[in-house]
């Protein structure tokens, strides 16, 4: 029938067919006082943990989380060797999650959406399933892309400690995560995405640059600014569909193709 063949091209003629998700900055905002409590944590497991000069900590956070995604990969890569669930329950495990109140508005935008939803955070599983609960989003996502999804255990490789290594030559870091494209690539191949029909939602600059590259529609949140790389910039996640109304084309487009199907269903009856 003609109006079935139309139904399905506009389906498979739909832009989008995921929806990619940092969590923390884009799900929830800057201003919940979260992400500086994190950077609080770290600051103290690089002074306590690691024995890192009090000084030099402040501009070395800065410095790593910036040249590796996550100053966590920074720390591997310059060579300071500690167990990974540690360093979480120590920077993440101890934050006042209480910061974060449900967010109904959110809830409902992305329920309104038929599009499939995957989380991809540098962050751990239990952080992620923990701001998840505290915004009210359980069960919004399809699938989620963590630490560990990109970094097992068995990965952890002894590297010999190299103070020595001068700040500025960039060590590769043993850890996976964004904005390193092979971590965008792993996470294609792991939650079967394909980076041209998905469009990727995070807060660093970096990550959305990377993002670009390889084939993902971007949108910057946090910042009304479009930069290079940058395909939509929102100051919220709240407005998303003020500024991509197309994601909801396809929910526009299939209502009306049903309601037009029942007028053509119905009319004979009618008759
Ligand atoms: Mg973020």
């Amino acid at each position: 029938m003609e109006y079935e063949n139309g139904y399905q091209q506009q389906i498979s003629q739909s832009r989008y067919e995921c929806l990619l998700f940092d969590v923390d900055d884009t799900l929830y905002p800057l201003s919940s006082g979260l992400s500086a409590e994190c950077t609080k944590n770290i600051k103290e497991y690089m002074i306590n943990k690691l024995g890192i000069d009090e000084s030099k900590v402040p501009e070395m956070c800065i410095k790593l989380y910036k040249d590796y995604g996550t100053t966590m990969a920074g720390l591997r890569a310059l060579g300071y060797d500690f167990d990974y669930d540690e360093y979480h329950s120590f920077v993440h495990g101890r934050l006042p999650y209480e910061y974060l109140k449900p967010d109904h508005v959110l809830r409902s935008l992305l329920n309104s959406l038929p599009i499939r939803k995957v989380i991809f955070s540098n962050a751990n599983e239990a952080h992620v399933a923990e701001v998840l609960g505290r915004l009210g989003l359980e069960g919004c996502f399809d699938d989620v892309i963590c630490f560990e999804s990109l970094n097992s255990k068995t990965q952890i490789t002894n590297n010999p400690k190299s103070d020595n290594e001068p700040f500025g030559s960039t060590p590769k870091s043993p850890i996976v995560c964004k904005p390193s494209e092979n971590a965008f690539q792993q996470a294609f191949k792991i939650a079967k995405i394909n980076p041209h029909k998905t469009m990727f939602f995070d807060d660093s600059i970096r990550n959305i640059q990377t993002a670009k590259l390889t084939g993902l529609s971007t949108v910057l949140v946090g910042s009304s600014q479009r930069m290079k790389g940058v395909d939509y910039a929102l100051e919220s996640i709240h407005n998303i569909r003020e500024a991509v109304p197309e994601l909801w084309d396809l929910v526009n487009k299939s209502n009306d193709v049903r309601s037009s199907r029942k007028i053509a269903i119905e009319t004979p009856v009618e008759a």
